[in-house]
């Protein structure tokens, strides 16, 4: 007798074949029968006649930091995730010595936007090397099934300490850097991350250690994934890494390489697509490259006393650096707004804003007399007054002690571009960004989005083939075995939906994070349940397990993958 059987679905498998009505059957936690009847079960559940599919396998998230203090990963379960990965873009939290973890959390606060208050009341530092946290983690259980990369500015700063973001490595350190990427590895880490983007800074606005690594650095860490004959080399790729250069390392090493973030930029059009063509030509090469596209449009909200959009440029670095107290004569100053205008006039291939001022909005003001100007674009209010955009931008926030809030709609604006991205043979479907940018925006839900927008309202692809992205596609790229499928012998990681009003909620402020901080969170629609290797962790209402009662962290720590 099966221990679960859910009857009166339509079976989606994660495959991409065919919607089929049936049911399935959950015994220890794997799928023990699936087909018209399946016989009975200690427990049965209707389905109704909604879509069974596999839970969605989120690779890109950084719940490093929450994971500590919030097994239940709290939105994404709820959202449809029942696999996670995090460490992405090389963040993480894990090796790092006690002397190291006040400027490790503070590096986050800028790169990732998470709550300083937040972590210093939140995070358990019960560990100081990567094996120490694994185990922790898999002490104290996680709702959902998670898996984390090694990642490289940790190891940097734990071996090269206060250098780690100002210099290149030695020989010697190179040495020791690969030791410890080693022994994450045998501690069951899924690959290596790292980050070479120019946006990705840390505490003092200098860049995150990653970025100071040459190509020997990145060559002998990723050749440690090569030695072991297992896991996948993730980067978020600044300008100066060339697709080439990363298929050198996936031709050295037969490990995948999966090359993030591809998101589409208006004013440099063509520039994704030709790397991603890159990417699919390096494939038809037999070289195992990836390009990680995002189905959502890249929407942040900031004040100007911690703009993430606007560090990317070259020209902003005086104000990214400055003390707290001396940013306002920065930011008043002539000359650092000419020069900023200097540079926004130059095309780049990989900034986050590119001076269409049309896409920046005042989402909300402090002062009353103010608020005619909210939903307002800046570049329509600032030719309402005659002045340059960036100085009417400015000039509002210094008047509110850099506390305005804006919006700008980004990257992955235009439609029609995302829909490529998301057709190309070369793409892989993630980036929601998870447990990071918590102040900024919230795609934790990106797969419910492409189910319920690209799916069903554009119809750029079948619900068969959107879950079979979502699913085994990720699970079988990472390595990741048995999950991301219905089919016997897998494990019973299940989501129930409703493919008519599928979506994700729009965004909204909680403070729930430790020390009450705030983040952004979104709920889903047209979730049904959400089942982790067959233990029910969403109920019918959408309402999420947050993993304090007894077996309700039904989730696995993933040490093992497939090579
Ligand atoms: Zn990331």
């Amino acid at each position: 007798m099966h221990d679960l059987v859910i009857t009166n679905a339509r079976i989606c498998d994660g495959l991409g074949s065919a919607l089929r009505p049936g049911s399935l059957g959950v015994k220890d936690g794997r799928i023990s029968a699936l087909g018209e009847d399946v016989g009975s079960g200690r427990e049965s559940f209707d389905a109704g006649g909604l879509v069974l599919a596999p839970g969605i396998v989120d690779t890109h998230t950084h719940y490093d930091a929450q994971i500590t203090w919030d097994p239940s990963l709290n939105p994404s379960p709820a959202l449809g995730v029942t696999t996670v990965v995090m460490g992405n873009c090389g963040f993480a939290i894990a090796p790092c010595r006690a002397a190291d973890r006040d400027l490790t959390m503070r590096n986050l606060v800028r790169v990732e936007g998470m709550s300083l208050d937040a972590m210093h009341a939140g995070i358990q530092w019960r560990f100081e090397s990567f094996p120490e946290y694994m185990d922790m983690i898999a002490e104290s259980g996680v709702v959902p099934n998670l898996a984390a990369f090694v990642g490289h500015s940790a190891v940097r700063t734990y071996v090269l300490g206060d250098d780690a973001p100002r210099r290149q490595a030695t020989v010697d350190e190179i040495a020791q850097m690969c030791a410890i990427v080693r022994e994450a590895m045998d501690a069951g880490a899924i690959g290596f991350a790292t980050s070479t983007s120019p946006s990705h800074n840390g505490a003092s606005g200098e860049p995150m250690p990653s970025r100071l690594a040459n190509d020997e650095e990145l060559r002998a860490l990723v050749g440690v994934l090569g030695e072991a004959e297992r896991g996948i080399f993730m980067l978020t790729k600044g300008g100066g890494t060339s697709i080439p250069f990363l298929e050198s390392l996936a031709a050295e090493t037969s490990r995948p390489v999966m090359i993030a973030a591809l998101l589409h930029n208006s004013t440099n059009p063509d520039g994704v697509f030709q790397e991603l063509d890159q990417i699919r030509d390096a494939r038809e090469r037999g070289h195992k490259l990836y390009g990680q596209v995002s189905c959502c449009p890249l929407t942040m909200e900031f004040t100007l006393a911690a703009p993430y959009p606007l560090e990317g440029i070259a020209a902003w670095s005086p104000a990214l650096t400055a003390a707290p107290g001396d940013l306002p004569g920065i930011l008043a100053d002539t000359g650092f707004r000419d020069s900023v205008e200097g540079d926004l006039s130059e095309p780049a291939p990989v900034r986050l804003f590119n001076g269409e001022w049309h896409k920046l909005r005042v989402l909300e003001v402090v002062k009353p007399e103010n608020r005619c100007f909210e939903g307002h674009d800046v570049a329509e209010l600032a030719a309402a007054e005659g002045k340059r955009p960036l100085d009417w931008m400015l000039d509002l926030a210094l008047e509110e002690n850099l506390r305005t809030t804006f919006v700008a709609v980004l990257l992955n604006s235009d439609d029609s571009a995302v829909a490529k991205l998301l057709t190309h043979p070369a793409s892989a479907i993630a980036l929601s960004d998870a447990g990071a940018h918590l102040s900024f925006f919230c795609d934790a839900g990106f797969g419910l989005h492409l189910l319920g927008y690209w799916v069903r309202e554009r119809q750029v692809m079948s619900l068969e083939e959107g879950v079979r992205r979502l699913t085994s596609e990720p699970a079988d790229i990472y390595g990741i075995r048995d999950r991301g499928r219905l089919s016997v012998g897998a494990h019973a990681d299940l989501l129930l939906f409703d493919p008519q009003r599928v979506a994700r909620g729009s965004s909204r402020r909680v403070f729930d994070l430790p020390a009450g901080a705030p983040r952004l969170t979104s709920d889903a629609i047209g979730v049904h349940g959400v089942w982790v290797n067959g233990t029910r962790v969403v109920d019918d209402n959408g309402v999420s397990s947050d993993g304090a009662g007894p077996g309700q962290r039904p989730g696995q720590l993933l040490r093992e993958f497939a090579s």
